[in-house]
């Protein structure tokens, strides 16, 4: 089996199809499987094998990627597809799961017999769709070089940062910082707002000076506009606040902002959880 095959689980998704794309850019044959086959289906006019189930896309592909929503999704869809692994297949997640799941990941790879490699990225839609992503790549030393041709393809960098499992703990820790950062990007023009001043003013002050950054640029007039085209969604940042806090909490840390963020993002994905995470500003703007 070619490592130049690859077995993508969850290409219809918002990172999977631009990574699926990217990876067919770069001569990869991909086997592209999606719950939803509609969303996949545009994969075909750009070379994709579109594949009915798990299984079908594993058969014959030398590396298998996981891109889905969360831990669950992963195990369950890895389960109909590693019977038809072989022993040289490699498994590269790529999904945001946490330690936790992960951990079972390695679990569940070690019984089949295939090498798995846990890399979640950093970047969004767009980056994704430009194969700029941040890869956050673990796992064994002795396959860096067969797996870089695929990170290369999605992405503008990687950090090979050690055994599988602390790209997943890494990626927790920096998530840490997006979540609260939106979550902060949202409560500062919220505020303006409820004492009467027009919230633009907010970002007009901070423009250019130290506390300036380009996150409050991309997801400030998102809310002020209350435009949420979703390029991550608010429902799976909630998930990745809770992965967060749920580390923490794991480590023996206090650590109570992300404790409030979860909590925040997750009362907002009750109402708006398919907008982008921006729209956890409608959780706190006045009424
Ligand atoms: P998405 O657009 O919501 O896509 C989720 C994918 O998972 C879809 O293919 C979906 O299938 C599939 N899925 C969900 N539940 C499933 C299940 N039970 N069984 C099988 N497939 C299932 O999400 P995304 O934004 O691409 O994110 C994918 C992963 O990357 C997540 O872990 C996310 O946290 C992470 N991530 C996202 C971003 C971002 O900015 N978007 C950035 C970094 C990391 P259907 O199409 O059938 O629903």
């Amino acid at each position: 089996m070619s490592d130049k095959t690859v077995a993508f689980l969850g290409a219809g998704g918002t990172m999977g199809l631009g990574m699926s794309r990217n990876l067919l850019r770069a001569g990869f044959a991909v086997r592209a499987w999606n719950r939803t086959r509609e969303k996949v289906e545009p994969l075909a006019g750009h070379g994709a094998t579109i594949a009915s189930t798990p299984a079908e896309a594993a058969g014959g592909a030398g590396v298998i990627i996981t891109m889905l929503s969360d831990g669950d999704a992963v195990l369950e869809t890895i389960a109909q597809a590693l019977p038809e692994a072989g022993s040289d297949t490699i498994w590269i997640q790529m999904s945001t799961i946490g330690p936790e799941a992960t951990d079972r990941c390695i679990e569940r790879a070690r019984e089949a017999g295939v090498v798995f490699v846990d890399a979640p990225v950093l970047g969004t839609k767009q980056p994704a769709e430009e194969g700029k992503l941040t890869v956050l790549a673990s796992g064994p030393d002795d396959v860096r070089d067969r797996v870089q041709p695929i990170f290369d393809a999605v992405g503008q960098r990687t950090l090979w940062v050690g055994a599988a499992g602390a790209g997943s703990r890494l990626k927790g820790a920096v998530n840490l910082w997006i979540v609260t950062l939106v979550e902060g990007t949202a409560e500062m023009p919220a505020l303006a707002e409820g004492l009467g001043i027009d919230p633009q003013l907010v970002l007009d002050a901070l423009e250019g000076g130290p506390l300036d950054l380009p996150y409050l640029r991309l997801k400030g007039p998102m809310m002020l506009e209350r435009s949420f085209e979703p390029s991550f969604r608010l429902s799976l940042a909630a998930k990745d606040a809770r992965l967060a806090a749920q580390a923490a909490a794991q480590a023996g840390l206090s650590l109570p902002l992300v404790d409030a963020v979860a909590s925040r993002l997750t009362q907002g994905a009750e109402e708006y959880g398919d907008q982008d995470m921006a729209a956890t500003y409608l959780t706190s703007a006045p009424k």
